[in-house]
């Protein structure tokens, strides 16, 4: 199995079987997403403590790229601080878009770095960020009802 066909594996793993696909109890912050190119919605739940991010979770539907990347983005970011979780952000953004940002490391990245093929296809780009930019709207957040703007 090369590289490419693990990460294909990782995503169809995840958009099948996505991994805290719940809401956590209890939880502080809410951030709700939307891609109107694709029909893909999340809504994001956090706990926060402090500035660690304790627990996580999501409820969503779309297509399968975008849900995977909300459930492996619950799996990378839960456990770290708010710093962390953008400085990830920074990095996942700069792999899926080459936009000169962060440089991604890829042992940091961990399965995240699964989602490197998908800036081939610029309309998948923001089903793999959209859970991202919602992360980062739930953790602004006062107002949890204004929706994710993808750029
Ligand atoms: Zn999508």
């Amino acid at each position: 199995m090369d590289l490419r066909e693990l990460y294909q594996e990782v995503i169809l793993d995840h958009g099948k079987n996505p991994r805290n696909f719940r809401f956590p109890e209890p939880s502080n912050r809410e951030g709700q997403g939307y891609n109107p190119l694709c029909g893909d919605r999340i809504t994001l739940r956090l706990q926060l403590d402090g500035d660690v991010i304790t627990d996580v979770g999501f409820q969503g539907s779309g297509c399968a790229i975008s849900q995977a990347a909300a459930s492996t983005m619950t799996e990378a970011i839960k456990g770290r601080t708010v710093a962390d979780a953008e400085l990830l952000f920074g990095q996942f953004h700069t792999l899926v878009t080459d936009d000169g940002g962060p440089e991604p490391n890829m042992d940091t990245l961990g399965k995240l770095a699964a989602f490197a093929g998908v800036g081939e296809f610029p309309m998948r780009v923001k089903c793999a960020t959209l859970a991202w930019h919602t992360l980062h709207q739930a953790l602004e957040g006062d107002d949890a009802s204004a929706p994710v703007k993808t750029e």
